[in-house]
């Protein structure tokens, strides 16, 4: 993992500005998240002398940080998430926002603006934009909870060397469990890739590296319904959905891949069912001024090239958001398209 330089305000010395009535707007935008989206947009709105801040949980750089290797970021055609996210980190840091290491807890509405709410204290601002990203979605078997870190883990990357030629599972069809299985089997003796249905959904050109692989055996339609061990993992449960019939595999290890949850509770806007937020085409939210860019945001697709493009934009519509324009530009450029 990276380790950030960051700033750091903790307790009373984060509580910079007074909110009410004349409230002074201490920054132009609070980004909240530090991975692709967030960072891009601090680099734009630096670049555009808004007063910004970058509010990060964990680490700088984000939860990419803890995938193996990038091989379809424009301009970088390997590199680990680590390197990526310390390069990404050091450009944002360029452009001197403030960062913050903090949780988001809330963000309210205030005259003139919102007030970010975080464990570190309380910050006002004219805009934000929301770039929080996704956790990894859990199974919510028996004994996940009970063996996470010992033997359960959501990154390959950090967790795998533990298990060096031992047999391991890894849960889930999508990049993630593709791209992070490749990584694990260079390390383990054996893979047991336990999937729902009997097509992988990741990307073709990972999936044929997948299938050639000898040390990785499949099991098709079927889930997981209990993992068990006794101080650490020693094997799991599995359930074919065709056939009903439950056989346990003995491994070290069950690498949990089923997708992600986006992390938007402390925001009220506009969300889809599973808690994605839904913007327009420039990455507005259903509330003036705040703005919504990459995993945590409604889209196709979560790539880190995409989030960085569209932290982008968010921090540009930001900036003519705060400058009275935004309006103007969007019907200018629809009245453009439909000539
Ligand atoms: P994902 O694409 O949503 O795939 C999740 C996988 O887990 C699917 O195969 C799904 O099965 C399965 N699944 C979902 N819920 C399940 C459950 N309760 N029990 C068992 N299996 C379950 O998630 P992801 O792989 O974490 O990727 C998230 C996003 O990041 C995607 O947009 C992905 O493209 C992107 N990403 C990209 C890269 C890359 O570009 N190299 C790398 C990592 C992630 P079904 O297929 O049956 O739905």
């Amino acid at each position: 993992m990276v380790k950030a330089p960051f700033k750091k305000f903790q307790g009373s010395d984060a509580i910079l500005i007074c909110v009410g009535k004349n409230a002074l707007m201490d920054y132009d935008v609070i980004i909240v998240g530090g991975g692709p989206a967030g960072l891009s947009a601090a680099v734009y709105a630096r670049r555009a002398n808004l007063k910004t801040a970058v509010i990060e949980k964990l680490t700088f750089g984000g939860i990419i940080t803890t995938t193996d290797l990038i091989e379809n970021y424009l301009g970088f055609p390997a590199i680990s998430g680590a390197d990526f996210g310390k390069a990404i980190q050091e450009h944002a840091m360029k452009y001197n926002p403030d960062m913050i290491q903090a949780e988001v807890k809330l963000v309210k509405d205030v005259e003139g603006g919102y007030e970010v709410q975080t464990d570190a204290g309380n910050f006002t601002t004219k805009t934000v934009i929301v770039a929080s990203g996704a956790a990894p979605k859990k199974l919510g078997v028996p004994g996940e909870s009970e063996y996470f870190g010992r033997g359960v883990s959501t990154c390959a990357t950090c967790d795998g060397p533990f298990f060096a030629k031992k047999d391991v599972a890894v849960v889930g069809g999508g990049d993630s469990a593709v791209s992070e299985g490749l990584y694990l089997a260079r390390l383990v003796n054996r893979i047991y890739l336990i999937h729902r249905r009997d097509k992988l959904r990741a990307e073709p050109i990972l999936q044929q590296r997948f299938m050639s692989l000898s040390n990785v055996e499949f099991v098709w339609n079927s889930v997981v319904t209990k993992i068990e061990g006794d101080k650490k993992v020693n094997g799991v449960i599995v359930k074919n959905l065709l056939t009903g019939e439950e056989k346990e595999l003995k491994v070290s290890a069950v690498f949990i891949y089923i997708g992600e949850v986006p992390q938007t509770g402390f925001v009220d806007v506009k969300k889809d069912d599973h808690g994605y937020i839904i913007t327009d085409e420039n990455m507005q939210t259903s509330k003036p001024g705040i703005f919504a860019a990459g995993d945590c945001r409604h889209s196709l697709t979560k790539q880190a090239i995409i989030s960085a493009g569209e932290g982008a934009l968010a921090a540009i519509a930001a900036q003519m958001y705060l400058e009275g324009r935004l309006k103007a530009a969007e019907e200018l450029a629809q009245s453009s398209a439909s000539n």
